[in-house]
C-alpha cells in the first residue's frame, strides 16, 4: 500500500532530508585519500546525534553503520570500513537520518584524486540520469516513465548497465516504502504519479555489465564484472507544478569544489 503524504508530512521528510545533505557535506570535506570508511562514519554519526536525530541506517534490518560506503566496484551497501581510501577512488556514500518520526535518504559518489576521464564520465552521466528521472515525476505520468527516462540515457545512450536488483523506494514513516522505483522500465506503465507521492530516486550504474552480485560480508553489492559502478540519490515529492526535490546536493557540491583533494562531477547537458 503507497502512504501518500500530506503537508505537513512532506516538510518533516524535507527536514531529514536536509540533514542528510548537509552530513554528507560534511563527508565531502572530510573524504580524501588516506581516509577510511569507519572515520567517515563516526564523524557522520556524531553530526546526526549533534542535530537531535538518529542515523536511519543503523541496526536497519542489522546494518551496522550510519552510511553506506561502496567503494569502485562496491554499488551499493557497503559496510564502513578500517582501508584507507586510495588516490583515483570513486566512493558512494549514501546516508539516512530518521528525525521526529520521519526518514531522510541521500547519496553521492565522490571522485578521490586522479580518477580517470572514463569514470568521471560514468559518474556524471549517473548523476544526470538522476535529473532526467525526476523530471518525469509529475502527476499523470507513471513510474515506468521515471525508469525509462534514466535507462535511456544511460544504457541506449551511454551503453553502461542500469543495476536491476536494487531499486528506488517510497518514502516516510519508514525508510523503505512502496513503491519500488525502478531504473529500468516502461514508458506509460506501473504506478500512476500523483501529489503527495514521495520517492526516492536512486539510478546504480554499472560502467560494464549490469550484474551484480554479493560480497562476503553478506551486504556489500558489487559489480559482478568488478569494474567501477555510481550511484546517486535524492527524495523527492510530486506536485502539480512538477517534482520538488526534498533532498539537496548544492551544499555537497560546494564542499566538493572547496576540498583540492575531489574531482567535481558536473551534470551534463542531456541533449549534447
Ligand atoms: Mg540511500
Ligand atoms: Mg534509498
Amino acid at each position: 500500500m503507497i502512504f501518500y503524504k500530506t503537508e505537513e508530512e512532506i516538510v518533516l521528510i524535507r527536514e531529514s532530508c536536509l540533514l542528510v545533505c548537509k552530513t554528507l557535506a560534511h563527508v565531502a570535506s572530510l573524504i580524501r585519500p588516506g581516509v577510511t570508511g569507519l572515520q567517515l562514519d563516526k564523524e557522520a554519526e556524531t553530526f546526526i546525534r549533534d542535530h537531535r536525530a538518529n542515523p536511519g541506517f543503523k541496526g536497519y534490518r542489522g546494518f551496522p553503520a550510519s552510511l553506506c560506503i561502496s567503494p569502485n566496484e562496491a554499488v551499493v551497501h557497503g559496510i564502513p570500513s578500517k582501508a584507507e581510501f586510495r588516490d583515483g577512488d570513486v566512493v558512494s556514500v549514501d546516508c539516512g537520518v530518521y528525525w521526529n518520526g520521519y526518514f531522510g535518504d541521500s547519496a553521492y559518489t565522490f571522485a578521490l584524486g586522479d580518477v580517470k576521464e572514463d569514470v568521471i564520465t560514468l559518474l556524471r552521466v549517473t548523476n544526470t540520469s538522476l535529473y532526467l528521472g525526476i523530471e518525469q515525476a509529475i502527476p499523470g505520468n507513471r513510474l515506468g516513465d521515471i525508469g525509462y527516462a534514466i535507462q535511456e540515457y544511460v544504457e541506449r545512450r551511454h551503453h553502461y548497465g542500469v543495476v536491476r536488483e536494487l531499486v528506488g523506494h517510497g518514502i516516510g514513516k519508514n525508510l523503505h516504502e512502496e513503491p519500488e522505483v525502478p531504473n529500468y522500465g516502461k514508458r506509460g506503465r506501473g504506478v500512476k504519479l500523483q501529489e503527495g507521492l514521495v520517492i526516492a530516486i536512486e539510478p546504480m550504474v554499472n560502467m560494464g555489465k549490469k550484474e551484480v552480485t554479493h560480497a562476503e560480508d553478506g551486504w556489500t553489492v558489487i559489480a559482478r564484472d568488478r569494474k567501477v559502478a555510481a550511484h546517486y540519490e535524492h527524495t523527492i515529492t510530486v506536485r502539480k507544478e512538477g517534482a520538488d526535490i526534498l533532498s539537496d546536493h548544492s551544499g555537497i557540491e560546494e564542499e566538493v569544489r572547496k576540498n583540492k583533494e575531489l574531482k567535481p562531477v558536473d551534470v551534463l547537458n542531456p541533449a549534447l
